[in-house]
């Protein structure tokens, strides 16, 4: 049975409620979380403000950076433990969950080491003035944690916020919240003063609902759907508490006639099965030059015949999606797309150890798809490639732009003029030309264009949004 983490101290639910935790390889319940409300908020975030204006507030920004340091280490001699929790709780192939664990142990390495680079500016002004700059913390800022990435998504979001000075309250997803209770513990082990960090589990309308409302939140850091990004917007705006919003995405692999297609296919094909495609970056339309389209999809064709699908230990290429709604979410876009005529062109294999009880997908190819079909316009979050062709660069960058997304692109092309042009016209938060980074790069800003969100996370360009800015302006004569 897990427990909150409030003020370094392990404590049930007020109300004494759980809920289930479900491990998707086999759709059983081997744990369980506090099921929690507003009156546990409420405990965060007062442990929160007192560790703020207490022991936090009074550190140097170097001590801060020592205790990230000391926490980045922690956690990589724990990597193996909490990869092992992450692919029970989330289903994740051994090398996805290990690689999680260490982009965690990097998160707060790289934090670590920005806590006192964090600087103002001196600004020229009138004669007899001098004109500074300070960078403050908000104070208490909230964390809502989709289950996607937990690990990753709490390094980036908590990482930068405490670097920056803040204390933090984290509602992590209901179905994905062991890791970041474990790391609670493992940041109080190393020191972490009690309230700099609180983990408070459940239900999303109920506990991620009081997070955002909750007055004493200065900041709130929400990663995840478009739907619920803008309900978290409307509520903060009501107190105008600053938002930033990492939300979804239908991010396009733009593959020219002159591309390295040797380089190219197995990008594509991770860009799109990492995670069983529950990745908000995932590479979820692959454009295609018209003239190569057809011996493109056939050799696309031929690696998504190879995929394997499995338990999460046995880790294949693939594993199961998080929980049975994802799944049904899954099968109705396919069924959607098969009903207006849309050609499947290949699929990867359920191995037999597969239980039937787990939620499991094989990646599909699609090809054809019309811009305006939803499958290539909504976020499936499963493992399913939506193939188009396009004329000419004009073309591409039309198609490329056609969705309300624009988190990531890939460009495939050797023309050197050819990749500016187009990471210059297509509009998303990141662009990789000859490779696709879904969410790789510690260091790399990250974030949306129109629907996908708005704020940076990662790097150091995250600070910014982790801070106010003060002016001040002393008249000396
Ligand atoms: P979700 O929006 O359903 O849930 C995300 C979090 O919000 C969970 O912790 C959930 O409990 C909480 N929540 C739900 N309803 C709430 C409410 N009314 N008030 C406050 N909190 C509430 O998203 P999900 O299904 O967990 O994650 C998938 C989505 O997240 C996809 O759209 C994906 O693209 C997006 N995502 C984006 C990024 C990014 O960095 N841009 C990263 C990962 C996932």
């Amino acid at each position: 049975m897990q427990l909150n983490f409030i003020a370094n101290q392990s404590i049930a639910s007020l109300s004494g409620r759980t809920l289930p935790v479900i491990d998707p390889s086999d759709g059983q319940p081997f744990d369980e979380i506090p099921r929690s409300d507003e009156r546990d908020i409420d405990a965060a975030v007062r442990a929160a403000r007192a560790c703020f204006d207490g022991p936090w507030g009074k550190l140097s920004a170097a001590e801060r950076g020592r205790l990230l340091m000391a926490l980045s280490r922690k956690v990589a001699e724990h990597a193996d433990e909490l990869a092992a929790i992450e692919q029970r709780d989330c289903g994740k192939p051994t090398r996805q969950a290990q690689a999680d664990a260490a982009a965690l142990a990097r998160y707060f390495e790289f934090y670590a080491g920005a806590c006192d680079k964090l600087h103002g500016d001196t600004i020229p002004y009138q004669a007899g003035y001098s004109v500074f700059t300070w960078r403050e913390p908000h104070g208490v800022t909230g964390h809502v944690i989709p289950w996607n990435y937990p690990m990753q998504i709490f390094g980036r979001s908590v990482g930068g916020a405490l670097a920056a000075g803040n204390c933090c309250v984290v509602k992590p997803a209901e179905d994905a919240c062991l890791s970041l209770i474990r790391v609670a513990q493992l940041a109080a082990e190393v020191g972490f003063p009690p309230g700099a960090i609180n983990i408070v589990t459940g239900y999303g309308h109920e506990v991620g609902d009081a997070l955002a409302r909750h007055p004493g939140i200065d900041h709130i850091s929400f990663t995840g759907s478009p739907k619920v990004g803008t309900l978290i917007q409307q509520v903060a705006a009501e107190r105008h508490c600053p938002v930033t919003l990492e939300l979804g995405g239908k991010s396009p692999q733009i593959i020219f006639a002159d591309a390295d297609l040797d380089a190219a296919v197995p990008v594509i094909i991770n860009a799109i099965v990492q995670n069983a495609g529950q990745t908000c970056s995932a590479g979820s339309r692959v454009l295609i030059e018209q003239a190569i389209y057809d011996p493109l999809l056939v050799r696309l064709g031929e690696a998504f015949e190879a995929l394997r699908v499995g338990p999460a230990t046995l880790d294949l290429d693939v594993g199961p999606l998080i929980r049975q709604s994802q799944q049904q979410r899954v099968w109705d876009f396919l069924s959607d797309a098969q009903s207006a005529g849309i050609p499947m062109v290949a699929q990867g294999t359920v191995v037999d150890e597969a239980p039937e009880t787990g939620f499991y997908q094989a990646p599909v190819l699609l090809a054809d798809v019309p811009v305006a079909h939803r499958i290539a316009q909504e976020e499936v979050f499963g493992p399913v490639l939506s193939a188009m062709p396009f004329k000419d660069e004009d073309h591409a960058v039309e198609l490329a732009n056609a969705t309300q997304f624009g988190l990531v692109a890939g460009v495939w092309t050797g023309d050197g003029a050819r990749q500016f042009r187009m990471a210059r016209r297509v509009k998303s938060g990141q662009v990789f030309i000859n490779n696709y980074g879904a969410g790789g790069g510690v260091e790399l800003p990250f974030g949306g264009y129109k629907s996908s969100g708005y704020g940076r996370e990662k790097g150091f360009e995250a600070l910014h949004g982790f801070t106010v800015l003060k002016t001040v302006a002393v008249r000396h004569g």
